[in-house]
């Protein structure tokens, strides 16, 4: 039997929803999950091998098998490609010895691409040993694998003054926040917790409840939810428990505002789960941190101590004989499908992260089969707010259907990338004009699963649910990027994060995105482009989840903004039915496989 082994399955109780801090734990002490420690596990954690495999296969983060003593991720965004990845990617390969997805037992390091780590905004980016390093070129890369080389750790070498790590400083001198703008709701400076916790506490859950749905606040995830609607319906739901999670999984390329949040305002998003605790009647709150944001770990558990220590969380909060209330983090372990608030469910209980089939809903059903609100980092720092100021003071500002202000991650073609906050309503040139975007052709609202938008022709269109809802991300891209380029790499990200579990979109979306390769390739029709609207209008129709429901966007809103760029490529050839059919390539594909077929026969 192995003692360390036996000392993290102590540490969690055995208990088999916390599989996913024990394989953290085993990760991080072994370099890997080893099978030879499977046996004690299954009998520890009274499940099966196959379970456990389950869920450390399904994440990005977990290696079954040996790899490097430095395991480096270097985020292979559409931003950090517009901004000099190739040549660290060249650098990382040539000054490692190393290739990329290529793991070696014994060897030094393993290289992995990785989607977006959340530093879209200071591409690009890579994790060494879970520590950020930002605004790569090659001769940085150079350098840093040297000092790796000789012997010094990721941690010495990101952070040579010592800082502690549970201090703001440490976090910001890794990765810099960015916020361009202090607009009236976020980053507005101290507020006094002790105090709103005691007059909250003063009045019922159900009023707390009213004024949160007052105020207008619609849910920052993306879906738009009325949060305090979603709370009463927690409320009302019967369970023996009531669980809060704060989804701070925001794996949408091009979006970075809760790594912002959660290094500028902690206690602001806390508190905010805090009251929510008071709202629906809760005992326990889960942060689900993705895993991209480690570096911030130690210092969210040292904000939560100071929390505790001032009465804020834990047993009799502000004074209270019968409000007690704490968090834990809940490490992810890389999988974007997690940021569904089902599957960041299931993960939590130590599964692969599945998105559930609705109904029941989390507010119904969630976190153990009990009642849960899942709400996203700015929700709650939003909430906090709302309670100090009262709910007049928010819905005075933005639109009718969307209320206060939203923060934006902006990143791509323009001068002054980073954090802005813009009340609801704002137009998309103005934002252009904020942040120096001079030549701006696209928007990428909301990530790959939003809109693509022309700024030709919607320039003067405005961020609202009324128009154009927006989950934080604004990706510009100006007249010098290739758009269909863009639109391939979204796909393939789609193609990648998928999780698997329904047709529709685990082989739709590999249609579709070979779809884009013919057309890039010059080599499809106008009858591809019309079974590319109505296989994704089917993969939309189909599929489970979010996912699923968005993925084929990136293809049809640009099929919508810039069909040009779609026309320029077709095959000019006339009266052929199938022009997109090369049948000397298909029968040299056939030929192909047939030979590896018959190679893999005689071994
Ligand atoms: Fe999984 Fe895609 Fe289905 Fe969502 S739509 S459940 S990601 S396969």
């Amino acid at each position: 039997m192995n003692k360390e082994t036996q000392t993290i399955l102590q540490r969690y109780d055995s208990d088999r929803t916390r599989l996913m801090d024990i394989l953290w734990d085993i990760h991080d002490a072994f370099g890997h999950l080893p099978p030879a420690l499977l046996p004690q596990l299954e009998a520890g954690l009274n499940i099966s091998r196959n379970d456990i495999l389950e869920t450390a296969s399904f994440y990005h983060f977990f290696h079954t098998k040996p790899t490097g003593t430095h395991q480096i991720y270097l985020s292979n965004t559409v931003l950090a490609k517009m901004n000099g990845y190739q040549g660290v990617y060249e650098a990382l390969e040539s000054a490692t010895g190393s290739s990329f997805g290529v793991t070696e037992a014994g060897s030094e390091f393993s290289l992995f691409e990785t989607s977006c780590i959340g530093l879209s905004d200071q591409e690009p980016a890579m994790l060494v040993d879970k520590i950020a390093f930002t605004h790569l070129t090659p001769s940085k890369v150079h350098y840093l694998i040297e000092q790796l080389k000789q012997g010094k750790t990721a941690e010495q070498i990101a952070n040579p003054a010592g800082l502690v790590n549970t201090e703001l400083d440490y976090v910001e001198n890794q990765v810099e926040s960015n916020v361009r703008t202090r607009g009236p709701v976020f980053f507005r400076g101290k507020i006094n917790l002790p105090e709103l916790i005691k007059e909250t506490l003063d009045r019922p859950p159900e009023q707390v409840i009213s004024q949160v749905i007052d105020s207008g606040l619609r849910g920052r995830g993306g879906a738009g939810f009325s949060t305090g609607l979603k709370w009463r319906l927690c409320r009302n739901a019967p369970g023996s428990e009531k669980y809060v999670i704060c989804n701070a999984d925001e794996g949408e390329p091009g979006t970075f505002k809760d790594r912002v949040l959660l290094t500028r305002s902690p206690k602001q998003v806390f508190m905010g789960m805090v009251l929510a605790a008071y709202a629906i009647g809760s005992r326990h709150g889960i942060v689900y941190l993705r895993a991209e944001y480690h570096y911030l770990k130690a210092y969210l558990e040292a904000q939560l101590q100071q929390m505790r220590a001032q009465n804020l969380l834990g047993h009799s909060i502000g004074g209270s004989n019968d409000f007690h209330f704490d968090i834990r983090i809940q490490m992810g372990a890389g999988a974007y499908i997690c940021g569904d608030e089902s599957a960041l469910i299931e993960s939590c209980e130590g599964k692969r992260g599945t998105p559930r089939v609705k109904p029941p809903f989390p507010v119904q059903q969630g976190y153990l089969g009990q009642p849960t609100s899942v709400n996203n980092v700015e929700t709650f720092a939003a909430v906090t707010h709302i309670m100090e100021q009262g709910s007049d003071w928010f819905k005075d500002l933005g639109t009718p259907q969307s209320r206060g202000t939203r923060l934006l991650s902006v990143a791509g073609d323009c001068s002054k990338p980073g954090i802005y906050e813009v009340e609801w309503g704002t137009t998309i040139k103005r934002v252009l004009e904020k942040v120096g975007a001079y030549d701006a052709r696209a928007v990428q609202i909301s990530g790959p699963s939003g809109e693509c938008i022309s700024v030709a022709k919607d320039g003067d269109r405005q961020l609202a649910y009324e128009d154009l809802s927006c989950n934080g991300a604004f990706t510009i891209f100006n007249s010098r990027r290739d758009l269909l380029d863009i639109v391939k790499d979204f796909m393939h990200f789609f193609v990648d994060e998928s999780c698997g579990i329904c047709v529709p979109c685990r082989s739709g979306n590999v249609d579709l995105y070979r779809k884009v390769e013919l057309v890039i390739a010059g080599k499809a029709s106008r009858q591809d482009l019309e079974q590319v609207v109505k296989w994704g209008a089917l993969v939309r129709k189909t599929s489970r989840c979010g996912l699923g429901t968005t993925s084929p966007k990136p293809i049809l809103t640009t099929l919508d903004k810039f069909p040009e760029i779609y026309e320029a490529k077709l095959v000019k050839q006339k009266g052929a039915l199938l022009p997109s059919f090369d049948f000397e390539q298909s029968l040299s594909e056939h030929a192909k496989a047939v030979q590896e077929l018959q190679t893999e026969e005689q071994k």
